[in-house]
């Protein structure tokens, strides 16, 4: 899962298109010029023809830290000026009319399928990534939701770990909406989500859950550690100025119910559970959170 944003995300995925088919083309050119001996692209024949090719040109214009740091983008570098060596050499084998062995163009063509199948896995996990995520706010939308907490549940049912959900819903929103229009409540909400999701743990995720709810999956957490978590969120929520609007800065809180995933119960009772609580918060004055608790225990 990417953290980039929504545009970074879709214009590398359609650069990557581009530089695709480029290289696509830059291969049947290729195998053209070695099966009929027609003389070379010079490129081709360059110390560093991997970087004059139109998807080496793009692949080393890259600046993004997180693209440049992700394992497969990585590979697909390795193995694409492990192909341009290989061309090279069938190129200039091709050249001096020697024979190519069997090997050797193997060797070129594994990497070329190697090349693909890294460059359509880098797009699958971008195309993931924009998928689920919803465009106002950045957190991951419902899509697949429930489908990951039931995996988190298989995992609490096995005993392998206990997993704290919570949600969260602004309070007041309304009001935003009603004093200042429809767009500033949508920043006031992209503000929110966001800094939601840069004060909670790099493990735990955050769903858009509703409009202004928000649902926070605490994975390997403890009720009573889960609560301390989310009461600090609760505390620099109510803080953070969400927008300006003139001379005027807008702070909103928010108020949470916490439950656990119980291994006897699904999914569907765990969040009914949170949003139990979430309604006791609100009724007892909001900015606040509740922990559902289970009877008898
Ligand atoms: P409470 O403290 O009881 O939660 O009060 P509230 O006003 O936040 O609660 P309520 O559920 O009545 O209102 C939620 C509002 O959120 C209603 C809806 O118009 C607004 N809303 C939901 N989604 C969006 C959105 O994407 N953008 C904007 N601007 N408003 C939204
Ligand atoms: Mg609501
Ligand atoms: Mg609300």
């Amino acid at each position: 899962m990417f953290k980039m944003n929504r545009e970074i995300l879709e214009s590398t995925l359609r650069e990557l298109d581009q530089a695709t088919y480029n290289h696509d083309r830059w291969y049947k050119e290729l195998i053209r010029s070695l099966t009929c001996h027609l003389t070379h692209d010079e490129r081709d024949m360059a110390e560093e023809s991997f970087k004059q090719c139109r998807f080496g040109q793009w692949y080393y214009s890259i600046s993004n830290e997180e693209l440049l740091k992700h394992p497969t983008f990585i590979s697909i570098g390795s193995e694409h000026l492990q192909m341009h060596k290989l061309a090279t050499r069938l190129l200039l084998a091709g050249f001096n009319n020697e024979p190519t062995s069997p090997m050797e163009y193997d060797n070129f063509a594994n990497a070329l399928d190697r090349l693909r199948l890294n460059i359509e896995t880098l797009k699958h996990e971008i195309e993931e990534t924009l998928y689920n995520r919803d465009p106002l706010t950045g957190a991951r939308n419902r899509v697949s939701m429930l489908s990951e907490l039931r995996q988190i549940l298989e995992m609490v049912k096995r005993n392998a770990q206990n997993a704290t959900i919570s949600i969260m819903d602004i309070d007041h929103f309304k009001q935003i909406n009603d004093r200042y229009g429809h767009p500033v409540g949508d920043a006031v909400l992209k503000s929110l989500a966001e800094y939601v999701m840069e004060h909670i743990r790099p493990y735990d995720v955050v769903y858009r859950y509703g409009g202004e709810e928000f649902l926070i999956c605490m994975n390997n957490t403890e009720l009573t550690t889960a609560s301390v978590i989310v009461d600090r969120l609760r505390e620099g929520l109510s803080q953070h100025i969400a927008v300006h609007i003139g001379s005027e800065a807008i702070t909103l809180s928010a108020s949470f119910g916490i439950a656990r995933l119980e291994p006897h119960n699904e999914i569907e009772t765990a969040i009914k559970n949170a949003d139990e609580a979430l309604y006791h918060a609100k009724h007892a004055g909001r900015n606040r959170v509740e922990v559902y608790q289970e009877e008898g225990v």
